[in-house]
């Protein structure tokens, strides 16, 4: 099983031996908020944390971490420009999937800014983007969001994060991939699974989205479980669990 979104440096040693006990195997950590990241040094350092702490640890207790790099709008260095300069040579590690967790939080100019000429250069770069949607003012800010990525990037490479029933009229017609975060107070298991009755397993991956915010790092193998007290059957599971964000983040 892959969780599909997590923030491994929040999270004690600890939970990704309960995460491989549960049958995950691969997970995906972004670069987030952990610092107030007014200069881009500190992003340099959380992604390089990311890169060889969590892959370290993670690897100990037997899960494959890879990890999204990029800014994420609650922490715009000054001279993000810095920042986005160098994430093609940061994505030369082979750990380094995709630009991520990226997005808008409020909508304000400079974060549409930064989060456009991310996406620019993941199209040109040919790598996929994980985007976050806020929980605050979700509705309004995935219809801004909706029109920046149709106009910088290829559908394609896009995962939206964060989806819930507010928002999933909108972008199930967009056409990019929809990640399922089940977290305690934004999605329960059975809501996932209902979900995935209405609209099929094709275009989703799920994940956890652990972090220092209330969090469950055994998620991923609680929605199977429902999923399969549910009568979906084993290739349905298993593409939702594992072969869509394979294929995606070519992992
Ligand atoms: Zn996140």
């Amino acid at each position: 099983m892959i969780d599909a979104h997590i923030h491994s440096d929040t999270r004690p040693y600890e939970d990704f031996e309960e995460m491989a006990i549960a049958g995950i195997d691969k997970a995906i950590t972004c670069a987030h908020d952990p610092l107030p990241m007014k200069v881009s040094a500190v992003t340099f350092e959380h992604i390089q944390r990311l890169l060889k702490v969590d892959v370290q640890r993670a690897e100990e207790n037997g899960i494959k971490l890879y990890v999204a790099v990029g800014i994420h709008p609650r922490s715009i260095p000054r001279d993000y420009k810095m920042v986005i300069g160098n994430l093609p040579q940061i994505l030369e590690d082979k750990r380094a999937v995709a630009i991520g967790e990226i997005g808008i939080e409020k909508g304000t100019r400079l974060e549409i800014k930064v989060f456009k000429e991310q996406l620019e250069l993941a199209d040109k770069l040919e790598i996929p983007v994980i985007i976050h949607t806020p929980r605050k003012n979700k509705r309004k800010i995935v219809g801004i969001l909706l029109q920046v990525l149709e106009d910088n990037i290829d559908a394609s490479r896009v995962l939206i994060d964060h989806v819930n029933t507010e928002i999933i009229k909108e972008v199930i017609d967009y056409g990019s991939m929809l990640g399922l975060t089940v977290q305690p107070g934004k999605m329960m298991p059975f809501e996932a699974v209902m979900i995935m009755k209405e609209y099929g397993v094709d275009k989703f991956m799920l994940n956890s989205d652990m972090s220092s915010a209330p969090s469950d790092p055994l998620s991923v193998p609680k929605t199977v479980h429902k999923m399969r007290l549910e009568g979906f059957n084993d290739s349905e599971i298993v593409r939702v669990s594992s072969k869509n964000a394979e294929n995606f983040f070519k992992i």
